[in-house]
């Protein structure tokens, strides 16, 4: 199982970019040590640089639900890109694909396209606040919004000791070089606790220009919320007069069609999407409603952006929603089908072995294994007391050993794409149960 040409790229990567790479999440820090250079991927499989195969369960963060070089993907970039890259001008297809979500999303009356995750989501922030004329934002403990300063906080696991009472989180922002002032207006909330959200509510509510929620707590692994909790929160927003913002950056064309807004019966006010939109590349939206979208025209709430609504991304959304959306959302159906089978592989698998406490939850093609004596985690203070994320980084590494790709962060989780199979549910399980036996 040679590396050696990850270790070489690893060592000359690390003269000339920070820690190796360009996301602090795929260095040292994940890998503890050479991240895999990838060469290239196919379907399900990735290919590294050292001529090693893997079937891939973290598909780009989400971004690829159609797997890797799809057909169709293929044949449309190659079409399309000998008619040029970039235009930041108005396009037909722009209008194509806003009429296709606009159509897909029944909260949804206007789109407006950028590029990450991140970006839709501050130009949704400043859009709550401009609306409502209100500074607070309500977030939830463990939910991750991006890198914008105003949201990075208590986005990673602390320590219990610091966790802070449940009715009063104790706030700590991700980073250095952000300074309090930017998380003032920062109100952080215990997730899937009721009685936290009604406390908050009754306190800052009336001052709130937006509770911001994921729908399935997806930056602690995979945890759903409780039965009528994401209704409760809605229900709250209306009385309080507190935007309902979904973030659907990994739900969204992931659990269904219409994202966790269909699977859990929600209307929120605002919603942005990212990853699975582009389809692989980089194309993210903010959508909602006309009389709150109208809050992004000229003279309102700025939103500008070279890259927005780039054509070449936009032309793969396309691809993205067809494929999925065909026969009647059979690709949604089956993305769905294979992360509940792996789920339940999974399940199987850490039953038989009996030698360490484990926990699998999903929700349809998302799914994550927790190291833990719980029979479930349920909040972030769960995931922060309970669940052993070193040695899911050794079951991760080990995994990769045997071919098997999942992400070695326990914070995050495995999704399947319409380009996996039973036959790799099975090898993957395989290889899982060698694993757990030769885990210490
Ligand atoms: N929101 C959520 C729920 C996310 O999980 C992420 C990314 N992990 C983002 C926003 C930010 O997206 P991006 O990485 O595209 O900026």
């Amino acid at each position: 199982m040679t590396k050696e040409q990850s270790e070489a790229l690893f060592q000359r990567g690390l003269k000339v970019l920070v820690e190796g790479v360009s996301s602090a999440s795929r260095g040292p820090a994940t890998f503890g040590g050479a991240p895999r250079y990838m060469s290239h991927g196919a379907g399900a499989r990735l290919y590294d640089v050292d001529g090693r195969d893997y079937i891939d369960w973290m598909m780009a963060f989400g971004a690829l639900p159609l797997g890797h070089a799809h057909p169709k993907v293929v044949e449309t970039i190659t079409r399309e890109v000998a008619r040029g890259t970039h235009f930041a001008t108005a396009l037909e297809v722009e209008v194509e694909v806003a009429e296709m979500l606009v159509a897909l999303l029944p909260h949804v009356d206007k789109v407006r396209f950028a590029n990450t995750g991140t970006e839709a989501a501050m130009a949704a922030f400043r859009l709550a606040r401009g609306h409502t004329g209100r500074r607070k934002i309500i977030k939830f403990e463990g939910h991750y919004h991006g890198w914008w300063d105003a949201v990075l906080v208590n986005t990673n696991p602390l320590p219990p000791t610091m966790l802070g009472h449940p009715n009063d989180p104790i706030r700590i922002p991700d980073s250095s070089g952000i300074p309090e002032e930017a998380w003032k207006d920062t109100i952080v909330v215990r997730w899937n606790d009721f009685d936290a959200l009604e406390r908050a509510m009754a306190l800052h509510g009336r001052d709130a220009a937006c509770v911001v929620t994921e729908g399935v707590m997806s930056n602690m692994g995979v945890i759903p919320p409780k039965p009528g909790y994401l209704n409760r929160m809605q229900e709250l927003c209306h009385q309080y007069g507190a935007l309902f913002y979904l973030d659907e950056t990994v739900t969204g064309f992931r659990l269904a069609a219409g994202g966790a807004a269909e699977l859990y019966g929600l209307s929120p006010d605002i919603v942005t999407y990212g990853k699975a939109l582009g389809g692989g590349l980089p194309m993210a939206m903010i959508g909602g409603r006309n009389e709150i979208m109208a809050g992004l025209e000229w003279g309102k709430v700025l939103h500008f952006g070279t890259h927005n609504a780039g054509r070449l991304a936009l032309h793969l959304t396309k691809v993205m929603l067809e494929t999925m959306l065909a026969d009647n959302q059979a690709g949604f159906a089956r993305i769905k089908e294979l992360g509940l089978k792996m789920a339940a592989e999974m399940r199987q698998v850490a039953k038989a072995s009996n030698r360490h406490g484990m926990v699998v939850q999903g929700v349809n093609s998302m799914f994550q294994i927790f190291f833990t004596k719980k029979e479930e985690i349920a909040d972030y203070r769960d995931f922060c007391t309970h669940v052993d994320r070193t040695k899911f980084r050794d079951f991760a590494l080990r995994l990769m050993d045997k071919g098997i790709y999942m992400n070695p962060s326990a914070t995050l989780h495995s999704l399947s794409s319409i380009a996996h199979t039973e036959a790799d549910i099975a090898a993957t399980a395989r290889a899982m149960a060698e694993v757990l036996e030769e885990m210490p």
